[in-house]
């Protein structure tokens, strides 16, 4: 290999595309058919020509190759599920009566059968659908949603690539299905798979397709040498056979590590890299194993995760340094561009001194096809493009918004006893016993109330003008007056304000710090059709003013009881927003949480005595790798504490998580130094509170008793026979009540009803110890 044969042939190219379009179009349609109003054919036909229009626009700007079948009605894992014909046994009447309406009955469940889990695709924001594998799954090759879009594609006269999940990945991915022993591994039926996967490449190949992407990113996670072995088994496989088309085997979200060698080694044709954050390693790791002589290396330099301009000099170093070690070195984004929004320059609102800082797919792809053109032709034919970039680099490293002296110089000051509480738990707790009075099994809530149609259309009058400040704050008091008077007639003992005035608990901070950067069209899918808009955490970080405390302080004078004054953590923050990438997450974490920490303060001063401030994201943000586990929670549990360290010992700090399986995190958990923690617990009845007992958890818990994520009622004796079983587990002196999560899903009439039999429950519970 030559480096000026490989540099000459360099090419652009992407892995996926946001699949809604501009305006969202797809979700209105998939919405409309759900509802009756737009038909199947329409349905086709919009999202026929939402492909059409990404492929051309990709081709456009200067996109040699484009992806197919990275498009999805839903999920791009359920697609692969009906693509080796792992329909679930409880859906298959279904699929056979109608394919469309069978595979939205997997994805969201009808009256009748449960749809498949639903579970976050990796370290994003994104849920794809968990496929149910079990002894006795027989797979069958269907490759007509593939074959399909890759004759679109070239129909168009473009040269396109299907991209497919790959045969590991999706295993890997799996759980066993209902009924299925819970330690059956998918992984065993690899041999069954790969012929499928042999019969869709075949069809792909007669389809006109020259490569084909297989999606190997469960290869960036730590594998078993068994694991690696059935990789290593399903590419020798794969790559023996004859007539198929050239297999570029992708993995992104991180370093490939020992799978490297062994897709380095495997009879296939090319492999792709994220270049971006793992971009040491796996340079490092391809030099190890000497290059990839006589493969295609596509080389993930521009991040396809974060919303922030390529530094694009930087970008064309490292692919020099690539061109000796492949045959052809192509560009990309590190991953699908399906986690960005789609075009930045829609953002009228945003500052365009900040606006050229920003860069969302069609950006990306821009700097893709600038990068490609640089290394193909000399970096004298980008030099307008290198300039603009400097000058876009160099604006937002000079800008005040970046660097504020203010917040630096307070984040440089912290020590460790800032981070610390004056007195250990045992004795603050004491102290809060005494200070707060509350019954043995105290009740409370997470946070929110409903949130009724009246409290969204009066956000909505007040961003239209149609009332006022004074006018909004009325309809929130009013609000607050009501969920006051309930948990006062429900007889709970830590109550709530209930959280009317927030939009979305990230949002709702977001807008209320300096330093955030709120969009106006940056949809990103989080699942099916559910799309968010994650604010940026654009600079430096300071809260100009309380955010909180009028609401808790109003709800507090109406109670003699205690109201928890409410706030998202500093983890939290980061997790569900697009962060910085010129400075270590850490950092970040720091100024988000001395701002909280000012919160905090305000709340106490103000005479809240509990504070929670909540972290569901804490465990789903935990890295891919082990390796990196330990340095991630330092920091993670760095910045709660330092949250919340600075208030009185007779102060309760409760804090809250779901989502997620806590059993690995116990120890972080312990670390935060909360005095009270609540939990996600009904639907496992209580496996939480057995974990953190296994583990030795010393403090105060609310297993929730009430599962919020259904509208079902459940019954005082229902509620009490799970606080036995946290009994079981938590003795009485630290075991609270409550529910699940927050109630802003669910309506008034099960709320009350709900909230009315765990009230009860605790009192059974409480005249039994
Ligand atoms: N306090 C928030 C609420 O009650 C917590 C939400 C969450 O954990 N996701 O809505
Ligand atoms: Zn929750």
């Amino acid at each position: 290999m030559t480096t000026k044969s490989a540099a000459a042939a360099a090419r652009a190219t992407v892995y996926g595309y946001p699949r809604q379009g501009e305006n969202r179009e797809l979700k209105k349609a998939i919405e409309g058919y759900w509802k009756g109003r737009v038909t199947a054919d329409a349905l086709r036909a919009t999202a026929a020509e939402l492909r059409a229009g990404n492929w051309r626009q990709l081709a456009e700007a200067g996109v040699h190759e484009v992806p197919t079948g990275d498009f999805s009605y839903y999920d791009q894992v359920l697609d692969t599920t009906v693509m080796v014909g792992a329909v679930p046994a409880r859906h298959r009447e279904a699929v056979a009566a109608d394919a469309l309406d069978g595979y939205f009955a997997m994805a969201r469940g009808t009256q009748e059968v449960a749809p498949l889990e639903m579970t976050k695709w990796f370290d994003t924001n994104y849920h794809y659908l968990v496929p149910e594998l079990g002894p006795d799954t027989v797979f069958t090759a269907d490759s007509a949603k593939q074959v399909a879009e890759l004759t679109e594609a070239l129909a168009l006269g473009l040269t396109a690539r299907p991209v497919l999940v790959g045969p590991i990945t999706y295993l890997l991915l799996a759980k066993p299905a209902p009924g299925v022993a819970a330690d059956f591994d998918p992984l065993t039926l690899l041999d069954r798979l790969l012929p499928v996967y042999a019969e869709v490449l075949g069809d792909l190949r007669a389809a006109g397709a020259e490569w084909v992407q297989l999606d190997e990113p469960a290869l960036v996670q730590d594998r078993s040498p068994a694991e690696l072995n059935a990789a290593e088994r399903a590419y020798r496989d794969l790559g023996a056979l004859t007539d198929r088309p050239r297999l570029l085997v992708a993995s992104y979200f991180d370093r490939l590590g020992k799978a490297l060698p062994v897709l380095a080694k495997a009879p296939v044709e090319g492999l792709a890299l994220d270049f971006t954050e793992a971009a040491a390693a796996n340079l490092e790791a391809l030099a190890a194993v000497g290059g990839l002589p006589g493969k295609r290396l596509v080389a993930g330099v521009v991040n396809g995760r974060n919303i922030w301009v390529n530094d694009l000099e930087k970008s064309l170093a490292t692919l020099g340094t690539l061109l000796g070690l492949a045959e052809r070195v192509d560009v990309s984004a590190s991953c699908s561009l399906l986690h960005v929004p789609i075009d930045a320059a829609a953002e009228r609102d945003i500052d365009p001194h900040i606006l050229r800082w920003l860069a969302f797919a069609r950006q990306k792809t821009a700097e893709i096809a600038t990068l490609a053109r640089g290394l193909a032709q000399g970096t004298d034919t980008i030099a307008g493009e290198l300039a603009a970039n400097r000058a876009a680099l160099a604006s937002r490293a000079g800008s005040p918004i970046t660097r504020d002296p203010a917040v630096r110089d307070r984040a440089a000051a912290v020590t460790d006893a800032d981070a610390r509480r004056s007195q250990p738990y045992a004795e603050r707790s004491a102290a809060q016993r005494a200070h707060l009075g509350l019954p043995q099994l105290p009740t409370t809530t997470i946070g929110s109330f409903p949130q009724t149609g009246e409290l969204r259309t009066a956000r909505a009058d007040l961003r239209a003008g149609r009332i006022d400040a004074a006018g909004y704050e009325e309809r929130i008091k009013a609000e607050i007056q009501e969920v006051l008077s309930f948990q006062e007639k429900a007889g709970l003992d830590v109550l709530v304000h209930g959280e009317p005035e927030r939009n979305d608990m990230v949002q709702y901070f977001a807008e209320q710090l300096t330093g955030y950067l709120a969009t106006q069209h940056g949809w990103v899918q989080s699942y099916g059709t559910r799309y968010v808009r994650p604010p940026i955490l654009a600079g430096d970080i300071s809260r100009p003013e309380p955010m909180t405390v009028r609401w808790t302080s109003y709800a507090q004078s109406l109670t003699a009881r205690p109201v928890k004054g409410m706030l998202t953590g500093p983890v939290t923050m980061l997790a569900w927003s697009f962060v910085r990438d010129d400075q270590p997450l850490g950092d970040t974490a720091r100024q988000v949480a001395l701002a909280l920490r000012d919160e905090v303060a305000d709340l106490e001063a103000a005479g809240t005595s509990v504070i929670q401030v909540d972290e569901p994201a804490l465990r789903e943000t935990l890295p891919l790798r082990a390796a990196d586990h330990a340095a991630y929670l330092a920091w993670a549990t760095e910045a709660f504490r330092l949250t919340t360290a600075g208030v009185r010992p007779d102060t309760q700090v409760h804090t809250h998580m779901c989502y997620a399986e806590f059993g690995d995190i116990v120890r972080a958990i312990d670390d935060l130094d909360a005095d009270v923690i609540s939990l996600e617990a009904a639907r496992s009845h209580m496996q939480v509170a057995r974990e953190l007992a296994a583990h030795g958890y010393p403090r105060e818990a609310g297993p929730g008793v009430y599962d919020i994520h259904s509208p079902r009622v459940p019954s005082a004796e229902e509620a009490a026979a799970l606080l036995r079983t946290g009994l079981e587990a938590i003795p009485a002196e630290r075991l609270w009540v409550n529910p699940d999560c927050g109630l802003k899903t669910r309506g008034w009439p099960e709320t009350r009803a709900s909230l009315e039999n765990l009230v009860a429950a605790a009192r059974t519970v409480r005249g039994e110890l």
